[in-house]
């Protein structure tokens, strides 16, 4: 038995404060009867739950690491008809959806899954879930500018955290470099704007790990599910 706005978001209807408003709203019925209690218990093995008077869908859980190419839109869907996330996840019947997101020019370590609270607590902000970026850059950053990302850096939108930043190449010829870069926050475009706080704009951005969680040698486009370990190992 579970807590009824626990079992609704784990059902995928919606967050588990949402899913609270639903309740309080009399929109939840279990076994026939309008519940509106917060507390209350039920089994999505044995109850029939309802919502707006359609039954819940009980679903396996599932969890999914993808490594996104570049070039692809992290949402369900798109208006312009670019390619989306879930082109390439042709051999999941489940609705699953990205936990947190990529911008289309960033390719890497994308999770995704169809547990509504398993990515709400990884996406809340008081989660700090660490996450690697490996940033090619324009130019060479002075180990100075990297001092200036590391301690955190004045962007439009306040301050951010302190990042773990480090060298991992240098290429003079082509006046580049590749920085690995580690924040605890997910803003919109945010290591991009950071380095192009530094004058350091980036060529190309490739997340490689989330969490305990390392992309290591997933083949681009392609995805794989996670062990139970790993799922643990995220919350
Ligand atoms: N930071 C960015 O700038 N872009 C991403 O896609 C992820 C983090």
């Amino acid at each position: 038995m579970e807590r009824l706005q626990k079992v609704l978001a784990q059902a995928g209807i919606a967050s588990r404060r949402k899913c609270e408003e639903l309740i309080l709203a009399g929109k939840v019925e279990v076994n026939g009867e309008t519940v509106t209690t917060l507390g209350t218990k039920a089994d999505p093995n044995q109850d029939i739950i309802k919502v707006n008077g359609k039954p819940i869908k009980h679903e396996q859980k599932i969890y999914i690491v993808f490594n996104k190419p570049k070039g692809v839109i992290t949402s369900a869907s798109d208006p312009e008809g670019r390619k989306i996330v879930t082109d390439y996840l042709k051999g999941i019947k489940e609705r699953v959806y990205p936990v947190g997101r990529l911008d289309y020019d960033t390719e890497g370590l994308l999770l995704l899954t169809n547990d509504g609270e398993f990515a709400n607590l990884l996406t809340h902000p008081r989660h700090h879930v660490p996450k690697t970026y490996l940033a090619t850059v324009e130019g060479i950053p002075h180990g100075s500018d990297l001092d200036k990302l590391k301690a955190g850096i004045q962007l439009e939108d306040g301050m951010t955290a302190p990042a773990e930043v480090e060298y991992k190449d240098i290429d003079t010829e082509k006046n580049e470099a590749v920085i690995s870069i580690t924040i605890h926050e997910g803003r919109n475009r945010q290591v991009r704007r950071m380095f192009d706080a530094i004058k350091h704009p980036v060529i190309r951005l490739k997340r490689v790990a989330f969490g305990d969680l390392l992309l290591h040698n997933l083949k681009r486009g392609l995805y794989r599910h996670l062990t139970k370990d790993e799922v643990q190992s995220l919350l």
